[in-house]
């Protein structure tokens, strides 16, 4: 396998600043014309914002079987159904404070909420915005996350989501002189950070941040946190397709977290044991419609490549990491699924700070070789391939 001739990852971790803006010095490709050319909405994803969130929130099973929880809560927060898990005498109030962490940071975090730091950024992208320190905290660790990942994982790619209508669910295909007028407001390297002062401020006006890849993870760090300093050393954080588990089951064996199956079975696709890491999945499965062209129907998902302004087409339909980081597990899954398995395979090469489980739209299921002996394959899906270090 070998690199994408474009992107850079490791020598990205310091802002490669071109004249084209952006962050891997790879310019954006011009968006070929016609491809979208004649297309119409046909079928609006199925799933509304509630049944969406029931679905993301069955991306990834725990698979349970050992003693019923000490203390358990659901909360709809972040678009998502969350399930909060915790054992041991002080479970119940761990949870109630993660509970509380949630909900101050979806009110800091939601791009739709126009009362929140980012609601406030968008509204007004090029004053400096005065924000939370936990906002700022995140801002400058997603930032570094896209340089890392060489751009394909960009907080300013809301005008694309925007445009495809996946904030509202008023799906619309935006035309190729759209997307490449829109392309030339994405790029993370025109977000500025002061952290001195406490601000944020963009630098070209309809620039517009979206922290939909990052949020819940960032979120899954802070509750294990929280519930780990109030003496919870067993508990299982499930925020929709983010799952951070603290610490084993409380019999001491590793929580089993199953992957789900992204070609619409009702199966899965294998099993990760894990004890205090994260286990999060983005796949295109997850929000999309579909536009018929020439009587073919064409799915257009909600991860959308920062360089071409499309959903992305890395021939992959599900991506999952594997990291002691929530944040960096969130914003990687969605970069690998942007960049696709040959590059992200050789990311993982040169990085080797997650493991992955790679879903590709023909079935094939491949892992990295650090998921050896934690990974089990189900009877859907009882082949994988290995990726390794050669
Ligand atoms: P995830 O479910 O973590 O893969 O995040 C996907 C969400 O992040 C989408 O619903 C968009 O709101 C946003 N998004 C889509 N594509 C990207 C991208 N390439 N980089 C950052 N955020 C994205
Ligand atoms: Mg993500």
């Amino acid at each position: 396998m070998t690199t994408h001739p474009g992107r850079c990852y490791d020598i990205c971790q310091s802002r490669t600043i071109s004249g084209e803006n952006n962050v891997s010095g790879r310019p954006h490709p011009a968006v070929s014309p016609g491809v979208y050319a004649n297309m119409k909405v046909l079928v609006k994803n199925k799933f509304t914002r509630g049944g969406l969130a029931v679905l993301l929130a069955l991306a990834l099973l725990p698979l349970s079987g050992c003693k019923p929880a000490e203390a358990e809560i659901i909360i709809t927060a972040m678009d998502t159904v969350m399930v909060l898990t915790a054992y041991g005498d002080a479970a119940g109030a761990a949870l109630e404070s993660a509970r509380a962490e949630i909900l101050r940071l979806e009110a800091l975090l939601s791009a739709t909420d126009p009362d929140s730091d980012i609601g406030r950024i968008n509204a007004d992208p090029t004053a400096k915005t005065p924000v939370d320190d936990s906002t700022m905290e995140l801002l400058l660790e997603a930032v570094s996350l896209s340089e890392a990942s060489g751009g394909a994982v960009d907080m300013t790619v809301y005008p694309l989501v925007g445009a495809y209508g996946f904030p509202s669910g008023e799906y619309i295909l935006p035309s190729d002189t759209e997307l490449a007028a829109l392309l030339e407001l994405v790029g993370c390297e025109m977000v500025v950070l002061d952290g001195e002062a406490g601000t944020v401020s963009l630098e070209l006006d309809g620039m517009a941040i979206d922290l939909g890849a990052f949020a819940k993870g960032y979120a899954s760090d802070r509750c294990a946190e929280i519930v780990s300093g109030l003496g919870v050393t067993s508990a299982l954080l499930m925020l929709g397709g983010n799952v951070k588990a603290v610490g084993s089951k409380p019999e001491g064996s590793p929580w089993r977290v199953a992957v789900k199956d992204p070609l619409g079975g009702t199966g899965y696709v294998g099993v990760i044991e894990v004890s205090d890491l994260a286990v999060v999945t983005s796949g295109s499965y997850e929000r999309y419609f579909d536009v018929e062209t020439d009587g073919e129907l064409r799915r257009i998902h909600h991860i959308i490549d920062p360089y071409t302004g499309r959903p992305a087409e890395g021939g992959l339909v599900s991506v999952t990491v594997v990291s002691a980081d929530g944040l960096l597990a969130d914003a990687y899954s969605t970069a690998l699924f942007v960049m696709g398995l040959e590059e992200a395979s050789e990311f993982w090469r040169v990085t080797r700070n997650f493991e992955a489980v790679f879903v590709a739209e023909d079935g094939e299921v491949y892992i990295t070789e650090g998921l050896e002996g934690s990974y089990f394959p189900s009877d859907t899906y009882p082949e994988y391939a290995l990726i390794t270090t050669q």
